[in-house]
Parts: C-alpha cells; structure tokens; sequence
C-alpha cells in the first residue's frame, strides 16, 4: 500500500490565485476553524500575477456618474443576457467594498491628482472603472493578499497537484494529489472544498494563459459529479502579441487601448469604425476626435470603437486578415506610437501608463512601442464557462463543493469584460471562504473510502510502469498535448463549425484513446512529463465539454462563433448549456432555463440602454 502524507483541514482551498487567496481568508476569519491552501506553483506564483488592466468597481472616483447599476448593465450587455443576473448584481454592488478592503490591507493604486483611487477605460464599461497599478495589477493584487493571508494561520501547501477529489456519498469530503517536487502523495481531509484552480488555456495552441491553466479544477469538478455551465464560451481576447512566434498568444493588454491606442489595417485604415453593432450605437464615439477625447477623460465623448468588447473586436480583426488587409505576420496593427501628435512627451507618458507593455515588446520583439505600431492577433484568454454554482454561497451542485474564480459559471454569461474577473475573484473567493466555512462548522469530518485512495494512487503511477525493462517506451504526453491544442485551436476556435466540431469530437477520443496509455520515463521527482500525463485527462475531457456545448448552442453569441449560425437567436438566450456526468460515465448535455430576472434589475438594464 502506497504511503500518503495527511493533513486535516475544515476547509481546504484549491488554488492560490486571487480568488483563492480571497476564499482562504475569509475562511480563516472564522475562529478556530483550520484552513488549508494547495497550490501548483510556489505561493505568490499564480497565473492572477499576470493580470496588467485592472480591477472592475464603481468606485466613481474618476466620473461620478458610475453606479453599481451602470457596472451590472454594462456586465449583462457583455455577457448578452446569459449571465447570472444575481451574481452580476451581487458582483456589482460589493466590487467597490473589495477593492477598498484591498486598499486598507496595503495595495498601492495609481491615484488621481486629488488622491482618490485613479480608474481607467476598459472595453464595454462605460465609464472609467478599472483600479489599477500601472499594467501590473495582478501582482500589487497577489502580493496584498498573500501579505495579508500569511498572517491568518492558514496552512499552504505549495508545489501540490490535486489529481482527485474524494467523496462520502453525495459530500465531498477530500482530495488526493501529489507534491510536485519529490512526486510523494499527499491526503486531504476536508469538511468543505473550495476550487479556485483558473482556466482552460493549455488546451489550445494560441493562448496568454499561464502553464497551470490545464483546466483542472473544471475537471476536478465534473468528475466528482458537479455541474458545469456556459462550457461553450471561452474568449478570445483580441489583441495578442503573433511576432516573433517565441511569443505568439502574449497579451497586449487592453489598457493600451484604454489610453488612446488605435487599431489600424494594413491600409492604414482605423477600421473598427465600420461595424459597431447596434445595441453599443449609442454609446459609441461617431469620429476619431470624440474617442480621443473620451480616452482622455472628457464626460462628454463617448468611447471609441476600439473599446466596444473582445468577441466584437477579435471577429473584426479576423474580418480584416481574410479580407487581405491584415499585417504581414497575420494579425493588424494596434498603434499607441500616434498619440505623439496630441501629447508632449508622448514616449514617457506612454512608459509610466504601460510599463510592462513597453518592456515586453522591447524585450521580446526588439520593438519600441512609443515610435512603432505594435502586430496583434487574437489569442484564447479566458474561459466564461466553469463550475455551475449557486449565485449567493458559489457552492456547486455536490455538498460541500464550493468554485470561484475563473473556474467558476455564471458572471460572465456570453463574453466577459476586462477588469470584471479581478473583481470576481475579490466578491465571489470572499462570499466562496465565508459560505464554505458556514458549511464546515459544526460538521464532523466524512470518511475517507481507502481502497479508492489505493486505487487512485495506482492509476497515477501507471504512466511509469508503461516503460519496459529494456527502457522502451509507450508514446509520451507531450505530443499528445500538442496535438490537442492544435485540434482545439482549429476546430473549435474562434469561428465554428458542426462539421468540424464533430471532427474534433472524433479526434478527442482518438487523443484520449492514447493518453489513457501514456509512458513516462525518469522518476518521480520534479517529472514535468510525469506531470503532463496526469494533466492531460483533465484538459480533454474539458475540451470535449467545451466542444459539445458549443456544438449544441446553434447561434452566435458573444465568445461564440458559429460561422453556420451566424446570428443570435431570442430563443438560444433563455437557457444555459449545463454539462454533467451521466450514470455511466457518459457525458450529457442539458438545457437549463434562465431564471426571471426581478422587475428592478430589467428596469436598470431599460434605463441603461437609453
Ligand atoms: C496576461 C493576462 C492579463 C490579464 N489581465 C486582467 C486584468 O487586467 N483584469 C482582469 O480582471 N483580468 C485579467 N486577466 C484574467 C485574470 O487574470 C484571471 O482570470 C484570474 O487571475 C484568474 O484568477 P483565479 O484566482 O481564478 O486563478 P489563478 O490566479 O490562475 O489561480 C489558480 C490557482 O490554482 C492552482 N491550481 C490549479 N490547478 C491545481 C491543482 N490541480 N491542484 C492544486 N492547485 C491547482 C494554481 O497553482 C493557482 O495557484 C488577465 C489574464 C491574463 C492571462
């Protein structure tokens, strides 16, 4: 039998981003309740790091107009009414109070010239609403928290690789994985489990996320019997770096747009002003004059087409490149260089807006960005669907089973708008910790089923008993992830079809047919393939989710683009597609209606689109 490491824990967190860090907080604000977070990589290290824009909130520091109502009816509009409106109203109404609290806990914001938390223009808000730190706000986010968090005893488990969770009937009630640096295995016991594991990324070929986005948590989370939602709506944000191709998928972030960065044709063409779709008409700048000024903070401008949301703009710049208008590497042009014609000292006013940005193309493409146009294309950034949860307490469909994060459903619906994850990681890790200590307290700790953790631990060593005596190997897991990444790239990318969909089904269980008898060499002591081959189930089986969701919704929407159904239908926007786990291991594909929104909330979504 094999040995495991075991800790006893009433809550345990899986994930050490912000949403995860906020969770475990919360959870140990509650006296003599013991909490636990595991996580991939070193504490500090998760992929919310990377975050550079900034964090949603009406705090209306920079136009006093902003209102909980405005942020809730520009997050439906993103999300093209498939959100949960209840998350969307809590995420509205509690973002200002979370990034205060961050404040108080020690994170340094830009600031206005009067000292009020500077906000900045993003994409779909309609005021400037992003907190921010320069483009490095992910990181002054991580580094508050985890500064906060290590001063509440909770106990970190770092380097750590959940492979299953465990369950006592219909409760969950564990977890079993394994440390990454000496390959040992490591038991948890839990009254209440929190998943905060971040996105799907890794599964596809062009991508800004992080190493650890192989899906999962989302995984996790289906196999152990939950929910998913809104699989079908992974976005593609539109501007990622495609030169050189060492750095293809980096993002540019959408702040340079926010500071009066302009996407051109190879004609030289500002063409987002061609196609502003209908229902954005009337908050959108009708000349190039009034989208400068509104960058610029004039109340009165409206903001320009380039701020209309990601699905828009991605398709638009896709429009471009087949028209033959693209940039010479395949992408078009996003120019921040020109606003040299309207600011003195454009170039150092340019480095302290977007340090990183000036830093990463000088670094990696040799290119100054204050005095040359940078080529974008569209990379997969994000993932709207996850773990379907109950709006209020973000417990999932299995007892005890709490998700936040990017690994969680419901907020985004269709497409989410830059700077409203950071604020759902705050609103919804917070409400996740607090619910998930409620249900631990006063409960007694489930029983752990032995045989199944003997069972689980001998299926995760057999990729290294496929390696013959004489050294030969089986095929290894690399190949196999690359191939699945370029399958999802190609066939269930950014513009859709049922034909290749139903090819990338076929070719999802020939991938899986060969991950089920993957070889891995070496030992297992910080064995990046051993590591891969256990990763691998995960990302294909959210991958077929993902594919049949988007098989089953025949429109477009948002995130979705169905180049055979290619307008949105009334009736595809009263359900969510579920995805769950069926008797015998069978995946099943479920409409579920939107519940009726409250006659208040559709009153502001009326008042709004005036
Ligand atoms: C380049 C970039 C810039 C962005 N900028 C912004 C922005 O400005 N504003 C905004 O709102 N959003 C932004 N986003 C999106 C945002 O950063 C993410 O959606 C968000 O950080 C996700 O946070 P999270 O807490 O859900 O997950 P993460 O921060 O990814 O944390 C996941 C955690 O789970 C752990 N984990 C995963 N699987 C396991 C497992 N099996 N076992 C144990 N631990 C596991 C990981 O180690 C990690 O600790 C950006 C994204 C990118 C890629």
């Amino acid at each position: 039998m094999p040995e495991y490491l075991k800790f006893e824990h009433d809550v345990l967190v899986i994930g050490a981003g912000g949403a995860g860090l906020r969770a475990a907080i919360e959870a140990a604000s509650v006296p003599g309740l013991k909490v636990g977070l595991v996580c991939k990589s070193l504490l500090g290290k998760a992929h919310t790091v990377m975050a550079e824009g900034g964090i949603a909130a009406a705090l209306a520091t920079v136009n006093s107009a902003d209102s909980w109502k405005v942020h809730f009816a520009d997050t439906m509009r993103g999300g093209q009414y498939v959100n949960s409106w209840r998350m969307a109203q809590l995420h509205a109404q509690e973002a200002p109070q979370c990034v205060l609290e961050l404040e108080a806990w020690g994170a340094v914001f830009d600031r206005t010239t009067e000292g009020k938390i500077l906000q900045r223009n993003f994409g779909g808000h309609r005021y400037p609403r992003l907190a921010h730190v320069g483009d490095r706000t992910g990181l002054e986010m991580i580094r508050t928290l985890q500064d906060h968090g290590i001063h509440q005893g909770i106990d970190v488990h770092m380097e750590c690789t959940v492979v299953s969770l465990l369950k006592d009937g219909d409760r969950v009630v564990g977890a079993f994985g394994y440390d990454r640096q000496r390959g040992r295995f490591m038991l948890f016991q839990a009254k209440a489990i929190v998943l905060a594991t971040g996105g799907v990324g890794r599964a596809y070929k062009i991508t800004s996320n992080s190493w650890e986005y192989t899906a999962d948590g989302h995984a996790l989370a289906y196999n152990s019997g939950a929910d998913l939602a809104d699989m079908e709506f992974v976005q593609f944000h539109p501007t990622g770096m495609i030169w050189p191709l060492s750095v293809a998928g980096i993002l540019v972030t959408e702040g340079v747009r926010g500071e009066g960065g302009v996407l051109r044709n190879s004609l030289g063409k500002r063409f987002m002003f061609d196609d502003i779709p209908e229902n954005y008409k009337s908050q959108t700048a009708d000349s190039e004059e009034e989208g400068w000024r509104y960058t610029q903070g004039d109340k009165q401008a409206r903001r320009p087409p380039e701020l209309l949301t990601r699905d828009h703009v991605a398709r638009c710049i896709m429009r471009e490149v087949k028209a033959g208008r693209g940039s010479p590497h395949g992408g078009v042009f996003l120019d921040i260089s020109w606003i040299k014609e309207r600011i003195p000292s454009a170039a150092e006013h340019i480095k302290k807006k977007l340090p990183s940005m000036y830093h990463q193309f000088k670094q990696l493409a040799d290119l100054d960005i204050t005095t040359t146009p940078m080529e974008v294309g569209p990379t997969t950034h994000y993932i709207m669907g996850g773990v379907r949860v109950n709006p209020d307490t973000q417990m999932s469909t299995v007892p005890g089973l709490f998700a936040a994060g990017e690994c969680a459903a419901g907020l985004h619906g269709a497409n989410r708008l830059g700077g409203n994850s950071l604020s759902d990681l705050l609103v919804f890790g917070k409400r996740a910790g607090k619910y998930a200590a409620e249900f631990a307290k006063g409960k007694s700790q489930g029983k752990i089923n032995t045989d199944e953790v003997d069972s689980i631990a001998k299926t995760t060593l057999e990729p290294f008993d496929r390696v013959s005596s004489s050294g030969s190997t089986g095929e290894g897991p690399f190949r196999i992830q690359h191939e699945l990444q370029e399958k999802m790239q190609d066939l269930v990318g950014i513009v859709r079809t049922e034909k290749e969909m139903l090819t990338a089904l076929d070719e999802l269980e020939k991938l899986k047919k060969r991950s089920s008898v993957v070889a891995v060499d070496g030992n297992r002591e910080y064995n990046t393939g051993w590591h891969t081959a256990l990763d691998l189930p995960n990302m294909l089986v959210i991958s077929e989710a993902i594919t049949r969701a988007a098989i089953e919704r025949k429109e477009s929407r948002g995130g979705h683009f169905r180049e055979d159904f290619q307008n949105k239908e009334k009736a595809f926007g009263e359900f969510n597609i579920i995805i769950r786990r069926g008797a015998g291991g069978e995946m099943k594909v479920v409409r579920e209606p939107i519940a009726e929104m409250p006659a208040e909330l559709k009153q502001i979504i009326e008042e709004q689109a005036k």
